[in-house]
């Protein structure tokens, strides 16, 4: 070291030096009096109880947790659709205590033995404990207003809501359900995809579901397809989007693969705005973007009309 310092001084380097060698007595004293000012501002960040306010991603507003739960999850300020759970869309929506649920137990096998990171068995494990969910998908029969209708809700907290055998078995039996009640179908899509962990079983789910629907359809019985933040690949490619009426939240991220494999893939700029809802529905992907608020009475609106015809054939 002392060579170095020696050395450095014969070359004259001397007005480098100051920066090298550490700072005088009194600029160690100024630091330390700046951590100390940083330090009490800190602690007087956390005198504030965590889970009390969110910070809006789009307009970077905080908004109070209580204030958007009443909001259901909709940024007071912007109108951002923050993500919302399975349970608490469907409590949003069907009357009190209407709502049974189907096939509450079923849950994922390992057909594949499939181990990457993790286990796929510990993946479903480790996912069912955070969630309080078996799949991500739940499904039931409800009633919305004065209309009984079949009820799928996807979760994206569970596996990023991708579709595996239960999600395509749940939604497949509840279309099926439908079908012999003659009642519609709603489902509210999000998910990643179908789900890898399983497969070439959770492709096959893809033609299942839309089989069931064709069913559905043949018996005039209407399919509302709800389409919110994201939906993609897999689900996108099958029953989110052969739905007689499919509406979408505001912003909500729709499509098959995402912009960067596309971009990669066709080398060409994308259009502004591509892949969002408000995207597609001016290319007429989407027929209507309904804010979540608004949902429920929507939904009503569209039931009354889609199932009027019916109603006037059955009156004598
Ligand atoms: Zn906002």
């Amino acid at each position: 070291m002392s060579t170095t310092y020696i050395t450095k001084k014969t070359l004259g380097l001397e007005t480098v030096e100051p920066a090298v060698t550490p700072p005088p007595a009194d600029s160690t004293a100024t630091t330390f009096a700046k951590k100390s000012k940083m330090g009490s501002g800190k602690s007087k960040k956390k005198e504030i109880p965590e889970g009390l306010w969110t910070k809006c991603p789009k307009c970077s507003t905080m908004v109070f947790d209580k204030e958007l739960d009443a909001n259901l999850k909709v940024c007071t300020k912007c109108d951002y659709h923050f993500p919302i759970i399975a349970r608490e869309r469907i409590h949003s929506l069907v009357e009190t205590c209407s709502f049974e649920e189907m096939d509450a137990e079923m849950i994922s096998v390992d057909v594949l033995d499939f181990t990457g990171v993790a286990s796929y068995r510990d993946k479903l494990e480790a996912y069912q404990r955070s969630t309080q969910l078996k799949d991500a998908v739940i499904t039931g029969i409800g009633r919305i207003g004065a209309f009984k209708v079949a009820l799928g809700v996807m979760d994206f907290s569970f596996l990023g809501g991708s579709m595996g055998s239960v999600v395509g078995e749940k939604l497949t039996r509840l279309i099926e359900a439908a079908t012999d009640r003659q009642i519609p179908v709603i489902i509210f899509c999000t998910s990643g995809g179908a789900r890898m962990y399983e497969g070439m079983f959770s492709l096959m789910q893809m033609a299942k579901t839309c089989g069931a629907l064709a069913y559905h359809a043949q018996q005039k019985l209407p399919f509302i397809s709800v389409l919110t933040h994201p939906t993609m690949a897999g689900v996108s490619a099958s029953f989110a989007t052969v739905g007689d009426l499919i509406i979408a939240e505001p912003g909500a991220m729709v499509g098959f693969a995402g912009p960067r494999v596309i971009k990669d893939t066709t080398q060409a700029e994308l259009p502004p705005g591509f892949q969002t809802a408000e995207f597609l529905m001016e290319h007429g992907l989407i027929d209507a973007i309904v804010s979540r608020n608004l949902m429920k009475e929507r939904l009503l609106y569209f039931l009354d009309f889609m199932t009027s015809a019916r109603r006037q054939a059955a009156t004598p």
